[in-house]
């Protein structure tokens, strides 16, 4: 990331929108830009592998509650939420601490909620877990500034190998979930932004 570059490109917007980038408010704000978009955005230099750390057995493996942030790449606006994880071991266990950087990895760059669910789901199957399903709940703040008459929570899931099966999903579902995001998980949309709504691919 050539953040010089990107102080000039912010300089250069703030006088589009018609501001003087030299008013003092303003002077600090292409560098502070730029620190900000290295943190966000740090997801693209990310090369963190999900290595396996312990042999155990069990049904599956359950991490609920992972905070996410990233940024949309329809309009450069935040989104945000939670992402539950669950995995069957095939007698392997993933660090905690390995699936919150799994989620950052793809959380920090240019993002659609749908994509990401998909590449973390990606990602964990392919470390040859027997199934994996991941859920993500994200509230978007470009339909919010947008006006759009919805205050509600996108919710997306991939699930994977022995996963992918609907009474597994549905139970799965029932442990992630509240109840409001729940009940509607029964239908499921792919394009619309209903206030709450599962994209299932
Ligand atoms: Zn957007």
């Amino acid at each position: 990331m050539n953040k010089e570059k990107i102080r000039e490109l912010i300089a250069q917007l703030l006088v589009e929108l018609g501001e003087d980038p030299h008013r003092e408010g303003l002077r600090d704000t292409p560098r502070r830009v730029a620190d900000l978009y290295e943190e966000v955005f740090r997801g693209y230099a990310s090369d963190s592998e999900l290595d396996v750390v312990f042999t155990e057995q069990s049904d599956f493996v359950m991490q609920k509650d992972i905070p996410f942030y990233s940024i949309c790449e329809h309009h450069l606006l935040p989104f945000f939420g939670k992402v539950h994880i669950a995995y069957q071991p095939n007698g392997k266990v993933i660090g905690i601490s390995k699936l919150s950087r799994l989620v950052e990895k793809y959380a920090r760059r240019l993002q659609l909620q749908e994509r990401m669910t998909d590449q973390i789901a990606n990602e964990l199957q392919g470390t040859g877990v027997g199934g994996a399903i991941v859920v993500v709940e994200g509230e978007h703040l470009c339909l919010r500034m947008r006006g759009v008459k919805s205050n509600g929570v996108t919710v997306t899931s991939e699930a994977r190998g022995t996963f992918d099966d609907p009474l597994v999903k549905t139970r799965l579902f029932d442990l992630m979930l509240d109840v409001k995001n729940r009940t509607s998980a029964i239908s499921h949309n792919a394009s619309d932004f209903s206030p709450v709504q599962l994209i299932e691919q």
